[in-house]
């Protein structure tokens, strides 16, 4: 494979997209964003086939049988996501660099699939109470969805140990600059990384 795919994962909240989105917007390396196919609504300011392809349980059930997926997790109860081989095997082969946006499960088994043409970055919060904070500030979700996404935050930081690297994101800039760093001496091939 000529490119690389970079896995991001992080429990809900801690900054993935965002981190994700400044790297993007600063153009320091060219990152083609994987996106991926869920049933859950597209939240205010989502655009359908930009941060997710949204659509129906029924439409994400045929996906599955026809193999359209690299990987599929419910990752919250009847709301489920997927990595579309579309997204990532052309663009893996013409050379360009993936980014996924993942859950832990579905992050350390493309880690396993794509061993060392993938680097795994899993970014933790400052605290789990800061996590709380920051779903509260974002306010696109209900205090039930929050509550699901804190209590899950718990079990998916045990994940953390099996990723490539981990980013704490307390100051955002120190977080962005630390992942493109990672990012850059990956697709470089600085043996550092
Ligand atoms: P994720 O994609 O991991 O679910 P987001 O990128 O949506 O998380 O970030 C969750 C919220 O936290 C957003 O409102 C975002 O603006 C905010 N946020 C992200 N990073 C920081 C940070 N370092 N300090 C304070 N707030 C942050
Ligand atoms: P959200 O609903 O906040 O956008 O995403 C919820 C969780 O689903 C996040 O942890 C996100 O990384 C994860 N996710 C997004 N796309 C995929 C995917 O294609 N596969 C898997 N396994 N998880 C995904």
């Amino acid at each position: 494979m000529k490119g690389k795919i970079i896995i991001i994962s992080a429990p809900s909240g801690c900054g993935k997209s965002t981190i994700i989105r400044e790297i993007m917007d600063r153009g320091n390396v060219d990152l083609k964003f994987s996106v991926s196919a869920t049933n859950r609504p597209p939240r205010e300011g989502e655009t359908n086939g930009v941060n997710y392809h949204f659509i129906t349980t029924e439409e994400f059930q045929a996906a599955i049988e026809n193999d359209e997926f690299v990987e599929f997790e419910e990752v919250y109860p009847g709301r489920f996501y997927g990595t579309l081989k579309s997204e990532i095997l052309q663009r893996a082969e013409r050379g360009e660099i993936v980014v996924l946006d993942i859950d832990v499960k579905g992050g350390v088994r493309v880690k396993q699939m794509f061993g060392d043409e993938a680097l795994s970055i899993y970014i933790l919060p400052p605290s789990v109470e800061e996590l709380r904070r920051r779903l509260e500030g974002r306010a696109t979700d209900s205090a039930e969805a929050i509550d699901q996404r804190v209590s899950k935050a718990e079990y998916e930081l045990g994940f953390a140990p099996a990723y490539d690297c981990r980013v704490v994101n307390d100051s955002l800039d120190k977080a962005v600059d630390e992942t493109e760093r990672l990012i850059i001496d990956f697709t470089s091939g600085n043996p550092e990384s």
